[in-house]
Formats: structure tokens, sequence, C-alpha cells
């Protein structure tokens, strides 16, 4: 069905550009009495279809300035624009450099809803913002924080916590305080990092208590911590503490939850939390130093402003 006119194959390919005019009703454009500033209808579709044309042919990411053009007007994404060898992807004819200003100025016009409005965030950004919104916004899904695997899981505390329970047969206790055992049969494979979650429910909130086994420069150490299911205003709000002890030793550790925005790594490697080293571990677990058999105990608090 090549018409060999390229003019139409033109027009068919961008139908929504060249119905403009007549899909814009004039008398819905202003509506001064409506208080809650609604975007008339029509204003709408101009906006999603005027969105479309802002994703790049080739990727389909949302273009930023520079965005190019070939000199038939196909557009292109500036991180595209080197790998497609000056030919434009669309007609095959020499892409040069020309931008496309007018785009660009369109772009700037744009008021667009956060991406995370179904997790949601209300928020309607200008084009250029919306990025750098979504990228801090606080409804933005989180990662599973269960350590030890390469989960790719992503979504809201209440989700997480049903995946976790579920596909993690994670421990689930409620309450603000606990009393914890960890028995390893061989404490000398440091190596095989062993590491536990717990989740802990309180204060209407879920809390992460995390103990794993790890290489503290040379020498071999265990670190417990916790981290909170949520964002790192809300985590500042609580506080708690960690004892580990026997026979008239304790270590004790007061600290303030991390965000599982923090991964689970960084926490541990800025030393974030209560850390026995392997040979007090192995003291305090007693016994023939076969066994690592460590109780942990620790209570949860809000701390009050
Ligand atoms: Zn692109
Ligand atoms: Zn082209
Ligand atoms: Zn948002
Ligand atoms: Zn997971």
């Amino acid at each position: 069905m090549a018409s060999g006119n390229s003019y139409f194959d033109e027009m068919r390919k961008n139908p929504e550009v060249t119905d403009l005019p007549n899909s814009d009703d004039p008398m819905e454009a202003e509506n001064l009495d409506d208080p809650v500033h609604h975007l008339p209808k029509s204003s709408i579709a101009v906006a999603s279809s005027v969105r479309e044309l802002l994703d790049c042919p080739v990727c389909l990411n949302a273009m930023y300035p520079p965005i190019h053009q070939c000199s038939n007007g196909h557009t292109l994404c500036s991180a595209c624009k080197p790998r497609v060898h000056n030919r434009c992807p669309t007609c095959r004819h020499e892409l040069g450099n020309i931008r496309c200003l007018a785009l660009e100025k369109v772009a700037s016009s744009l008021d667009l809803p956060c991406k995370y409005q179904s997790f949601g965030c209300g928020g309607i950004y200008p084009y250029y913002s919306k990025l750098k919104h979504e990228a801090q916004c606080t409804f933005r899904p989180y990662n599973c924080p269960y350590a030890g695997s390469e989960c790719s899981v992503v979504g809201d505390i209440p989700s997480l916590v049903t995946h976790l329970k579920d596909d993690h047969k994670v421990d689930m206790h409620s309450g603000s305080t606990f009393n914890h055992r960890y028995v390893k049969s061989n404490p000398h494979e440091v190596e095989n990092a062993t590491w536990m979650l717990t989740v802990f429910s309180c204060f209407g909130q879920y809390f992460c208590l995390h103990f794993e086994a790890f290489q503290l420069g040379v020498s071999p150490v265990y670190i417990a911590f916790l981290r909170f299911m949520g964002n790192d205003e809300d985590a500042k709000n609580y506080g708690y503490s960690l004892e580990v002890g026997s026979t008239g030793r304790k270590l004790m550790w007061q600290g303030v939850p991390r965000s599982i925005r923090d991964s689970h790594r960084k926490v541990r490697d800025s030393y974030d939390g209560l850390i026995i080293q392997r040979n007090m571990a192995l003291f305090f677990s007693g016994g023939d130093k076969k066994e690592l058999k460590l109780r942990v105990t620790g209570r949860i608090w809000k701390e009050q402003l």
C-alpha cells in the first residue's frame, strides 16, 4: 500500500496533529466559573497527544532538550542521535544537526501528573521538572528490603509486607520489644554471609531487623540493625536499642532506624548498627565455640516531638 507520496504518508502517521484544530472547542478553553480549575476535556486530549509527540520514536523515553529532528521533521532524543549514524530512523534521510526548538518550547508549556499518581501522588509538574520530582517523590515505590538475594520486586509498604511474608517466608512479629535468637551451626563460615530478616509491626508501622555476618576489614563480625519501612523523614521519628550479652557482659546499641530507601548494603557499610566481633559473639554463645547462639533483645520507640 505504498503510495509513494511522502506528504500523505506523513499525514497518516501523525493524524492527531492534523486533527487538532477541529477537536479544540474554543468555548471550552476558558471556564472561569470552575473553582476547581479542571482542564477542559479537549485540553486533556491535546495535552496527551502532545505528550506522545515527546516520546522518542527510537527508545520511547520522554525527550528533553536538545531535541533533534531530520530535515523532514522527524524527531529524535539526544541519547539516540549518536547511535543512528546520522540517518533518520524514520525516513532514512541524513539527520544533520537540526534542533526542534518548537517541540522543546511546547514541552515547557506542558503540565503533567507525576507518574506515581496511582500510588497516591497528586502532584502536577511542568514537563521539565517532572523527572526531578519523580526521582524524589515520596510516593515512589520501594525496593524489596530483603537482603541476600537479588530481588527486583518494588511496591508500596503494604504490598512489600505481604511479599516478604509470602515469598521470602520472613518472620513477622508485632509489638515494640523483641527477644530474638540467632543460631548458626558453623560460625566460621563467615564468607557465606548469613543474613536474617525479621519484620516488626508497631506504632502502625513496619520495621526490618537485619542480622548478618560480614567482613569488617580483615575481621569477621556480625551486625544487627533496624530499617524503617517508609520514608527517611518518618524514620527519624523513631529510635531503637539492641542488646546482646551473657555472663555479666553486654554490648548495647542505640540508634535511629534507617529508611529502606537506603539500601541494606549502604546501612551495613556505614556500620550504623550493633557490631559484634566474632570472638565476642562466640563468647556470648557459650558452649564449645562451634555454634553461634546469640540472643538479641531490643526495643523500638516513638520519639516525643
Ligand atoms: Zn531516544
Ligand atoms: Zn526523517
Ligand atoms: Zn509524585
Ligand atoms: Zn523480595
